[in-house]
């Protein structure tokens, strides 16, 4: 009877345990952190439900996905809206056409658009960079104020440099004035007292499915890990360079750090979840309070200020080198483990930037493949 070790507690961990659970494959999660749940995980601070690692906002199209989230833990109905300061005024993101009026040189602002309104969504994905991209969408003022200063601050390199590739689902100029970030037919925020904490914990609450804490699993003691807990596959949701020691490099992230803090006698501090802060006259980027989406009823809040630049895994660098070291980790670790026992999933081990549903559709499918292989009785990872 084949049983599976899975490394990393997080979404991706849990949905995998989840997904062999139903088919009768039992599973070990071992996680290095005192608990389950990596960046989703929701905490209490004074009573107040908050997000210790920034927003999450469950939003998809998924319908599959939805119906497994919210058969674990109900949702509440929730549509998130972005604050932006600009100009010392608080303001829409994405940016609506009814903001402009709001701020100085207006009629340059809407003149700059007008000219831009009719270059087709092809024409702009020309763009060499993500700086071209948003200047044909917006024009030079609005760029200056909403794109610019924020992408520096966040990426801590000129805009000039970023790829083009992410600006289509991060930057809109709303022609309908939709005041919405997300589109998705499926949105929501757990509705339970724990938050996304319910979510992670239902999913690895299946028979079957062994969790582990505090423990921080490498190559070195994979084997041991494996005989102990009679596992004769494995699949890492770990970043592939520190689980191997290094030893071809290391991956580039750019990293967050969100300081959260306790506030008393208010029921909310600012006006939405998330505002944004792109001025390099604010040190921090965005201030999350949690208590927008989950709708808990008590005084007090938190809030979450985002600082940028922190020695942490959270955005890979989309760079071709980094994507080749991240292929050569894969290639490395078939040949240590052996193809046909080890697989991986997840942001970390992909090296890839992904939101919660299209973390549990892949590891729905990584666990749908490895059990199609089980069920042949195939070697082939
Ligand atoms: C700033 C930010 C905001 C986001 N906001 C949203 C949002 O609004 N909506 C949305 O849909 N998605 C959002 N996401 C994406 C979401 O966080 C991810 O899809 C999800 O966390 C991926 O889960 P994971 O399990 O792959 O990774 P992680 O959550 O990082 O989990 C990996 C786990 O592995 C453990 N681990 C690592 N190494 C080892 C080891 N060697 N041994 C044992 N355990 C180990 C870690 O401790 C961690 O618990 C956001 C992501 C970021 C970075």
């Amino acid at each position: 009877m084949t049983h599976v070790l899975i490394v990393g507690g997080g979404l991706t961990g849990a949905t995998l345990a989840w997904r062999l659970a139903q088919d009768g494959v039992t599973s070990t999660v071992l996680e290095r952190a005192a608990v389950p749940g990596g960046l989703v995980r929701s905490e209490h601070m004074n009573g107040v439900l908050y997000e210790p690692h920034g927003s999450h906002i469950f939003h998809t199209e998924d319908r599959e996905v939805w119906d497994l989230a919210t058969s674990i833990t109900p949702f509440r109905d929730y549509r998130h809206r972005v604050d932006i300061v600009i100009e010392d005024k608080i303001l829409n993101w994405p940016i609506l056409l009814s903001d402009i009026d709001a701020q100085t040189r207006g009629d340059e602002i809407k003149a700059e658009l007008e000219a831009r309104r009719d270059v087709d969504a092809a024409a702009r994905a020309q763009a060499t960079n993500f700086e071209e991209w948003c200047l044909e969408l917006m024009g030079p003022i609005l760029y200056s104020r909403y794109i610019q200063p924020y992408t520096e601050k966040q990426w801590g390199r000129p805009a000039r440099e970023l790829s083009a590739q992410w600006a289509p689902r991060r930057v809109s100029v709303r022609w309908d004035d939709d005041p919405y970030l997300f589109p998705d037919p499926y949105q929501g925020w757990p509705a339970g007292p724990n938050g996304y904490t319910d979510l992670i914990d239902g999913l690895l609450g299946q028979p079957g499915v062994t969790v582990r804490t505090g423990v921080d699993v490498t190559l070195a003691d994979l084997d041991a890990e494996m005989r102990a807990a009679g596992a004769d596959r494995v699949i890492l949701t770990c970043p592939l360079d520190e689980f191997s020691g290094g030893t071809l490099g290391t991956l580039d992230w750019r990293g967050i750090d969100v300081r959260s803090v306790y506030v008393p006698h208010v029921d909310l501090a600012q006006g939405a979840m998330v505002v944004n802060y792109p001025s390099k006259a604010f040190p921090f980027i965005r201030v999350h309070e949690t208590k927008h989406a989950s709708g808990q009823q008590c005084e007090g809040t938190v809030l979450g200020f985002e600082f940028t630049g922190a020695p942490s895994r959270y955005y890979p660098i989309e760079l071709p080198e980094n994507r080749e070291l991240n292929d050569r980790y894969q290639d490395l670790l078939r040949t240590e483990i052996g193809a046909d026992r080890v697989r991986f999933a997840g942001r970390l081990a992909n090296y890839v930037y992904v939101d919660m549903d299209d973390c549990m559709r892949e590891a729905l499918d990584a666990a749908g493949a490895l059990l199609d292989d089980l069920s042949r009785g195939g070697s082939s990872a």
